[in-house]
């Protein structure tokens, strides 16, 4: 029994480790030549607002120490008691040539194919997403690793709202943007973060609404927030346009859930507050993906997988920032969700090791989920492994009809 057991954890084991992963949620990366300190603040969630004695508390996050042991590895290092050299080290040798050094991430995590938010911070700021041009990123990346794109609607509302004279002009300039995206093939779909903007208890709106809201917000009598007009009704007719829109094209809209930077409206960010959207018989033919599970509420989105057919979910942000509770948090997605509607991302953004690193931990933590289900006789073998090939890549393929 105990040797029958030991066969099926390292049978388990390399099958996990032999799958390609496509990470189906992280943002354009370029190279930095990193500090200790800089990378510990791209590992603060909602960005550093720490001042400098600041990241000695950030150097002891988990996910801090993780990958900095990982990295120490990775160059040969005998091992990361001495960080800064650690960083020396991967600076010199990703400055020598940052594509071999990306490629040598990639290849060591199994990363396949990348799936990516085109999108960017409106606002600078303490924690922006830089801007970075996808031509120049792709430069970085391995002719091996397939690459595709979702648009961010939020600064083409911003963007359209001010060059727009009449409720006609912005309309017709949103569909025009929606239309151009959703017909590029690097495209397969859109991103909304109106979870930062007005919250998840969104509505499906019509024309009329939304032209009224215009209007008033032309005359200044809507609410101001760092982003332009607060426009509730108006995000949200533009999100129920893209949602249409995919629909018709086949395309998949993210939709951030949970957590997030310091500017996320956190009450109203919580997944179950888009069941009424979700439930909206409009809503129903197309795919949409509930980013980051909603993290921490990775059970709600487990279960609104489950409800409604077309709905899918990720788990980034527990992976690679919730390090010491990422097996569970995997348990919660795996406790509803058929395994068919969930998918590997790593959120990871600015530099290309938090896409790697997440890889890596995300295999150990299922491998370590899939041996114990196993074990425990939920699952046999062939059924984990089934279920491990789906999460990491199969289920992003099919969903985003994805040629990897
Ligand atoms: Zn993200």
């Amino acid at each position: 029994m105990a040797r029958r057991g030991a066969q099926d954890n390292r049978e388990l084991e390399d099958g996990i480790q032999r799958v390609w992963i496509v990470d189906t949620h992280s943002h354009p990366f370029k190279f930095t030549r990193l500090t200790t300190s800089h990378l510990a603040g791209l590992l603060a969630i909602g960005g550093p607002a720490y001042e400098s004695d600041g990241f000695k508390d950030l150097e002891s996050l988990l996910v801090y120490k993780f990958l900095m042991r990982e990295l120490s590895k990775l160059l040969g290092l005998e091992s990361a008691k001495d960080p800064e050299r650690v960083m020396e080290v991967r600076s010199e040798l990703a400055e020598r040539s940052f594509r071999d050094y990306v490629e040598l991430l990639f290849e060591r995590a199994g990363i396949k194919g990348l799936i990516i938010d085109d999108g960017y911070s409106e606002a600078g700021g303490e924690h922006a997403l830089p801007y970075i041009e996808i031509g120049e990123f792709e430069k970085n990346l391995p002719k091996w690793v397939s690459v595709r794109y979702l648009h961010r609607i939020e600064p083409d509302i911003r963007r359209i709202f001010e060059e727009s004279d009449s409720f006609s002009d912005f309309a017709s300039g949103i569909e025009y943007s929606i239309e151009k995206f959703a017909r590029d093939p690097r495209y397969v779909g859109f991103k909304s973060i109106i979870a930062y903007r007005t919250g998840l208890e969104v509505l499906w709106r019509s024309e009329e609404e939304a032209r009224r809201e215009f209007m008033e917000c032309k005359k200044g009598y809507c609410e101001q927030a760092w982003f332009g007009p607060v426009a509730r009704i108006l995000r949200e007719y533009v999100l129920s346009l893209v949602v249409e829109k995919c629909r018709e094209h086949g395309r998949v809209v993210q939709i951030h859930t949970g957590i997030g930077d310091k500017d996320i409206l956190l009450v109203k960010s919580f997944p179950h507050l888009l069941f009424p959207f979700l439930k909206d018989e409009r809503v129903r033919k197309t795919k949409i993906v509930l980013v980051h599970g909603g993290y921490p509420n990775v059970v709600m989105t487990s279960y609104l997988a489950n409800a409604f057919p077309n709905v899918y979910m990720d788990v980034s942000v527990a992976t690679p920032f919730g390090l010491s509770n990422l097996e569970n948090r995997i348990r919660e997605a795996l406790e509803l969700a058929p395994a068919s509607k969930i998918m590997y991302a790593s959120d990871g953004y600015y530099t290309p090791e938090i896409h790697w690193v997440g890889a890596i931990a995300f295999r150990r933590a299922f491998a370590t989920v899939l041996k114990e289900l196993v074990s425990s006789e939920f699952l046999e073998v062939d059924d984990a492994l089934e279920i491990a090939g789906r999460i990491l890549y199969r289920n992003a393929a099919h969903v985003y009809s994805f040629e990897i």
